[in-house]
């Protein structure tokens, strides 16, 4: 016994969103598309105070695991990056149903009455736990077969524990990731109950500086610990991360580099109290906020589809080994037409423009092109804002001031300008760095370009 539709999209995070948008725009008839995802969070009964309707959550009474009451809360797609800035804030913070998809691209906000009315099936709170690609079969973890014509795969990817690295103590009270909105809740929670207190912050990436600065702005003090010898090693350059970390000095954040966390101190109520590092070192601590790195959910198709890069390999029309599967979003590898090899990324541009390519792959086959992407990563801290377009690979030329508040970098390799940064710029600015940076135009003199600055983009 299950259902069968013509469409399925595995998972309900960014992708899903914006794909079901795409599916809409493109004609799908009522009951022809479903969206399976387990996301689900616990929280307070909140529909006394305002109906669920109006959250833009679907809302069931239920005890929970420690046998309280409350709601389990089960989340159609939304605007993830919103979880580390918006949601952190002390005052007015972004809460449903103000950034479902696809409000982060200036489209419609997708709301469950959106998708009733579109005819299209949530099936939320729901873990998919084998997918069969040859029968076109899904199975669920409440024992339903679900199948499909056609499967889009968009299972983004789950953060890394600690454990993995040999540590034990992340389901500590006060250890917190950061990757869902039950995550964001627990983060939420735990800045409330150590107001003034200290927070180690695991990692230099994504999650630990767009944390990091959430917790400076709740006035948590905070201490950074990371590995590599600067922040955002895998993007900065040593001096734009020196930048950054100026600035986060200025409000109080401290940097422990080069090290890793060894072990927690964790007291008989089973919090953690202090992060003991390998270096020797000891840093009390009221919270701790864990952003490691990530890992594609990609073991349901493991032996069934091709693998690349950690990822699920697509081809320009988002189309995996198997013809009636499709794959989007963070798990997917697909070619980069302008590097000319297969990447997989990790952010939401690419969640959303892969996932509006695939939907026209299948309902427009005719009328739609190998996809062609320029890589686009962003990041919003505390009033900073940066662009980032193409490859961070060759050599840098840094232009702007770095004392000020503009500043930038290139990056040449092979001849050609194939990367560019700017922190700080104007809505032109940004258009003008990425028209340049998809040209990758030839560059005979670095000396020249680096007195040019952005002047060099305005220009092309
Ligand atoms: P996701 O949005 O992760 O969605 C995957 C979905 O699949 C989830 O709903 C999950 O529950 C579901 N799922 C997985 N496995 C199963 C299963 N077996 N059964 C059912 N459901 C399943 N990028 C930027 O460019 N800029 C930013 O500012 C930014 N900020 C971010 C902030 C945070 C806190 C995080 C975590 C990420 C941020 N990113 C940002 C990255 C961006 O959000 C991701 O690239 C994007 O969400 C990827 O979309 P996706 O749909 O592929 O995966
Ligand atoms: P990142 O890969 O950005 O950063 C992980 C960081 O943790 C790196 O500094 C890494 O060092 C370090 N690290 C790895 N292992 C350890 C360890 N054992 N102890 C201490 N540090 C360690 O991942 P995040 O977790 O920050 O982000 C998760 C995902 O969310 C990413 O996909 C990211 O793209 C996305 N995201 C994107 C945002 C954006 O685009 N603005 C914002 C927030 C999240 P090393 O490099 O040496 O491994």
């Amino acid at each position: 016994m299950g259902r069968a539709f013509v469409y399925v999209i595995l998972g309900g995070g960014v992708a899903a969103g914006y794909a079901a948008l795409e599916f809409t725009k493109k004609g799908v008839s009522p009951g022809e598309l479903c969206i399976i995802s387990e996301e689900t969070t616990f929280s307070a009964f909140k529909s006394a105070v305002m109906p669920a309707s109006e959250l833009g959550i679907i809302v069931l009474k239920v005890h929970n695991e420690f046998d309280s009451y409350g709601s389990r809360e089960y989340v159609p797609p939304y605007e993830r990056p919103a979880l580390t800035k918006g949601y952190l804030l002390p005052e007015a913070p972004a809460r449903l149903p103000s950034f479902h998809t696809c409000v982060g691209a200036n489209e419609e906000r997708l709301t469950p009455k959106w998708y009733k009315e579109h005819g299209i099936e949530l099936v939320l709170g729901t873990r998919v736990k084998s997918v069969d690609v040859r029968r076109k079969t899904l199975l669920t973890a409440v024992g339903e077969t679900i199948s499909y014509n056609i499967l889009i795969i968009a299972t983004g990817a789950r953060a890394l524990k600690l454990e993995e690295f040999g540590v034990s103590g992340s389901d500590a009270e006060n250890v917190c990731y950061l990757r869902d909105l039950a995550d964001a809740n627990r983060v939420v929670d735990v800045i409330q109950s150590y107001a003034g207190g200290n927070a180690v912050v695991i990692g230099g990436g994504y999650i630990g500086m767009e944390c990091a600065a959430s917790l400076v702005t709740n006035r948590i003090n905070v201490t950074m610990v990371f590995p590599e010898a600067h922040c955002m090693a895998r993007l900065f350059t040593p001096k734009i991360a020196s930048y950054y970390e100026g600035y986060y000095n200025s409000k109080g954040v401290q940097f422990v580099k080069g090290t890793v966390l060894s072990s927690f101190d964790i007291d008989h109520n089973g919090k953690v109290t202090a992060v003991n590092l390998r270096d020797g070192s000891r840093l009390p601590a009221d919270m701790v906020v864990v952003g490691i790195g990530i890992r594609p959910n990609t073991s349901l198709f493991e032996g069934q589809l091709t693998l690349e890069k950690g990822g699920i390999k697509v081809n320009g029309r988002m189309q995996t080994s198997n013809n009636s599967v499709y794959a989007v979003g963070d798990v997917a590898a697909f070619p980069v037409k302008l590097f000319g090899e297969t990447r997989r990324l990790e952010h939401v541009d690419s969640a959303r423009k892969t996932a509006k390519h695939a939907v026209g792959a299948i309902m427009e086959p005719e009328k739609t092109d190998e996809f062609d992407y320029l890589p686009f990563f962003y990041s919003r801290v505390f009033t900073f804002s940066w662009q980032f377009y193409g490859d961070n690979a060759g050599e840098v030329v840094h232009f702007g001031d770095y004392s000020g508040k503009t500043i930038g970098a290139y990056w040449i390799s092979k001849g050609q300008l194939v990367g560019s940064f700017l922190e700080g710029g104007t809505k032109e600015d940004y258009e003008a760095l990425a028209k340049t940076t998809r040209l990758k135009p030839a560059i005979d003199d670095i000396t020249e370009l680096e007195t040019q600055g952005l002047g060099f983009a305005l220009t092309v």
